[in-house]
């Protein structure tokens, strides 16, 4: 499926992200001055359950197919089907590559690889580090490569983008033989930090290079401080647990709750693993929802809780960042709440005034790009992410690489 491109000349790529019960797609087309557009995304939801459902929008966001099945279907059978409307939708065109969005790289991997089946298998060892992510992205990888043996596949990991931090940054107060072994801190959200800092420098060279906080706050949440444009140190740590409290995460926790619960709470391993993954953060605390809009809109005091914390741990890691930098020149909001919530925009920047962050109101209520005052000693912006757009752009550099080498030993 990799040589029709040739004879059009347009290469197209396909974004993966393998859920826990969703299989979600983005297809890029190259155009003649390299840059990416997105012709379609979609995907599959439900999988695992009895009625998997498929469905597919154009780049205006409009519905344009989709298909529902009726039994559990395996997840082979899911992703052959997905990968065919992709190749119906591209004829006589053919995908260039497959990238696919990877959790952790561990201490083995630290920037964007083409996938062969000796990193495949250096991918398995990783699974301890990430067991409820990386083991669905494997299959997806493994599936593909059986099926379509001569197609390009990409891994991007969301650890890379900190490989920058300084290495005191990354040790956590452990005997040295368990630092050895990789408990350390990594950091994730990394091709969302990646994104938007590319995306700064276009906009404000000196937000873009200066002590700058990038604030991800999603249904998972993370910051990321950076200096010069290069990561140096981020809230999330060993996994994608810590730091900020998140939708469902619980975030920064003593140590001494979790010997608590497994010594007088009864939980085992998976029991925490629900706890803390599943039935913790705004939906833990407020007993509603994992959704900053159902928060807002409840009357509920436990929503109004949830809220405060939620706003009190971005402040106070704001504070930890800050000390990390040295200072701080640009605050940047991103992801699902700081793109689209002024409420908590507004509720995190009053808290930082201190810091020297001064909100434009009527910017922020509008959504503007530049929300900080004119005279605000930081700067203030909120950037849409676009990790699919990330990953393609990983993916159009290393596939073109990989035919090179395939036309060498040809
Ligand atoms: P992810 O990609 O991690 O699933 P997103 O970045 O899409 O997450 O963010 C999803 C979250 O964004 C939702 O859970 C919701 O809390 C929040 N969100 C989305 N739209 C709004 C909005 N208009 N106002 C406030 N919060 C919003």
């Amino acid at each position: 499926m990799n040589d029709a491109h040739h004879l059009s000349g347009q290469r197209f790529f396909a974004v993966i992200n393998a859920g826990s019960s969703s299989l979600k797609y983005s297809l890029f087309a190259e155009t003649d001055d390299g840059r990416l557009e997105r012709k379609t995304d979609g995907g599959i939801e439900g999988i695992g359950s009895d009625k998997p459902y498929f469905i597919a929008y154009d780049d205006d966001k409009y519905k344009m197919d989709e298909h529902r099945w009726t039994t559990c279907e395996p997840l082979e059978t899911l992703l052959a089907f997905l990968i065919e409307w992709i190749e119906n939708f591209l004829a006589p065109n053919h995908l260039s590559a497959v990238g696919h969005r990877m959790l952790h790289g561990g201490t083995l991997y630290d920037e964007p690889i083409i996938v062969t089946p000796e990193i495949l298998e250096n991918l398995r060892t990783l699974v301890p580090l990430a067991p409820l992510h990386q083991p669905r992205i494997l299959k997806v990888i493994d599936t593909l490569a059986a099926r379509y043996p001569g197609l390009c596949q990409i891994v991007c990991f969301d650890t890379s983008f900190h490989k920058t931090n300084p290495p005191i940054s990354r040790l956590y107060g452990l005997p040295q033989s368990l630092t050895d072994k990789g408990l350390q801190r990594y950091g994730f959200h990394g091709l969302s930090f990646e994104y938007v800092s590319m995306e700064l420098k276009h906009i404000d060279m000196h937000a873009a290079m200066g002590k700058t906080i990038i604030a991800h706050l999603g249904s998972g949440a993370s910051m990321c401080a950076m200096v010069g444009g290069k990561s140096v140190a981020s809230t999330m740590g060993f996994s994608a647990l810590d730091g900020l409290v998140m939708g469902t995460r619980c975030g920064q926790l003593d140590p001494g709750v979790i010997l608590y619960l497994l010594q007088y709470e009864n939980m085992n391993a998976h029991d925490l693993e629900t706890l803390l993954y599943q039935e913790s953060g705004l939906l833990g605390v407020s007993g509603i929802s994992n959704d900053v809009r159902d928060l807002m809109a409840s009357d509920d005091p436990a929503a109004k809780t949830a809220l405060e914390l939620f706003v009190y741990r971005v402040v106070r890691e704001t504070g930890s960042l800050a000390a990390a930098c040295g200072g701080l020149d640009a605050f940047v909001f991103t992801a699902g709440i700081g793109e689209r919530s002024p409420e908590i925009r507004a509720a995190i920047c009053e808290q930082l005034d201190w810091l020297g962050l001064e909100l434009d109101e009527r910017a922020n209520r509008l959504g503007e790009l530049k929300i900080s005052t004119d005279t605000s000693p930081v700067s203030i912006w909120i950037l849409p992410t676009f990790e699919e757009l990330m990953i393609a752009r990983h993916g159009a550099r290393l596939s073109a690489q990989y035919e090179r080498e395939r036309q060498k030993k040809a």
